[in-house]
């Protein structure tokens, strides 16, 4: 019987839930058995009651409601060190399980591929010291890894959506609903300040549904003389009788120079410009809380299926991969091709190198809705 642990490791996501209740479902109707790892890589490292077994009935279906991860998080440094991985190692090897499936970042992922590839090792070391039977390297010759993405970012290269997106997406529709009423009702102009520290995701889909007068992403920097663009445009919608005026920004957005623009120099410059009644409204964690939507609920349960089978039909020559969505299909792609192309990506947005960002980013037509709805002419 092969058994596999799951884990959800790095930012939570909404989604995780549904994901890791598929897992565990495909698993046992597959006749493997199935542990979740609490707390992340904390919980593979601690051993003891952090990794527990689960049953059909372990995760009932109202889990499925809930955003966030039920079996816990966190950040761990002690898996960046080797004996950290060492006491993972033996914690799997001594309840069995040779099959990790990982549901988080790119940090996640990379450190999953590390333990992978240390395996050998790692289970060496620990025979050497007594500490596990001198046959577990025959009986479990390698660690099966397969990963899920969960971001509410949508900031990873390799699958079309990543867990959690939608949701936020969903939140921040309906904040920007509650806003634009007050807003309407006072004519005023909110700058509205989203997820996205290197990926604009979030601020041009959010800022196309809302039909937002100004987006900024940081992905595409707006040319120099934005400001007096930007008033130009808020002030036409406001003389064709728009009762107030929403700005999306992502929160890290720049200028072509690669210079930061924060809302409240947006807000600044439409008091000083455009002469309008200007508010700040920063989303925060409330893009990452609360329910995941039908998509995400969706999309976890068909990758963490995907990513139990994925393991049932490895073996030991299987490449590791990610489960991704393409089109309306699951697929699997090399998991260090895609961690490789997202660090690419991040380097580049580092450097403001926006042409190779947007390369790998492929935000398809929106990047050309956007520009049509962002800059008037
Ligand atoms: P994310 O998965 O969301 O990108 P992090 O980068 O914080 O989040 O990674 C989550 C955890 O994964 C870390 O706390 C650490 O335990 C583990 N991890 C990340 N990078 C590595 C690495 N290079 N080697 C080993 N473990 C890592």
């Amino acid at each position: 019987t092969k058994c596999i642990a799951v884990i959800t490791s790095g930012g939570d996501a909404q989604g995780m839930n549904a994901a890791v209740r598929a897992a565990v479902r495909m698993a046992i109707y597959n006749d493997a058995r199935v542990f979740a790892v609490h707390e992340g890589y904390q919980g593979l490292v601690e051993g003891e009651d952090f990794i527990k077994e689960m049953t059909w009935s372990n995760f009932l279906i109202v889990l499925i409601l809930k955003g966030g991860t039920i079996i816990g998080t966190a950040r761990c440094q002690e898996f960046r060190a080797k004996e950290g991985r060492i006491k993972a190692a033996k914690n799997l090897v001594g309840r069995g399980i040779s099959n990790l499936m990982v549901i988080g970042g790119d940090g996640s992922l990379t450190g999953a591929n590390l333990f992978r590839r240390e395996w050998t090792e790692l289970l060496t070391i620990l025979i050497e010291r007594g500490e596990i039977p001198e046959n577990s390297l025959i009986e479990y010759p390698v660690l099966n890894i397969v990963g899920l993405v969960g971001s509410i970012d949508n900031d990873f290269c390799g699958t079309k959506m990543t867990i959690g997106a939608d949701s936020a997406l969903h939140r921040i529709l309906e904040c920007a609903n509650a806003i634009i009423t007050t807003a309407s009702s006072h004519r005023r102009t909110f700058v509205l300040e989203v997820m996205g520290r290197r990926c604009g995701y979030l601020a041009l889909i959010s800022g196309l549904a809302i039909g937002a007068d100004w987006i900024f992403i940081p992905e595409v920097p707006p040319e120099d003389g934005w400001e007096e663009r930007m008033c130009a445009q808020l002030k036409a919608a406001r003389n064709v009788g728009n009762r107030l005026n929403i700005i999306v920004l992502a929160e890290g957005a720049v200028d072509i120079h690669g210079n930061a623009i924060t809302a409240e120099q947006v807000k600044q410059i439409l008091v000083k410009y455009a002469q309008q009644d200007t508010r700040i409204t920063v989303l925060g964690h409330v893009q990452r809380g609360g329910s995941p939507s039908a998509f995400d609920r969706i999309l976890g349960c068909r990758m963490g299926a995907e990513a139990v089978l994925s393991l049932l039909e490895s073996t030991v020559d299987t490449t590791p991969f990610v489960i991704g969505l393409q089109g309306n299909d699951m697929i699997r792609v090399p998991l260090m091709e895609c961690v490789e192309k997202t660090r690419n990506l991040a380097k580049a947005m580092d450097e403001h190198n926006f042409e190779a960002a947007l390369d790998l980013r492929n935000f398809g037509n929106t990047l050309s809705i956007f520009k049509g709805c962002n800059y008037y002419s």
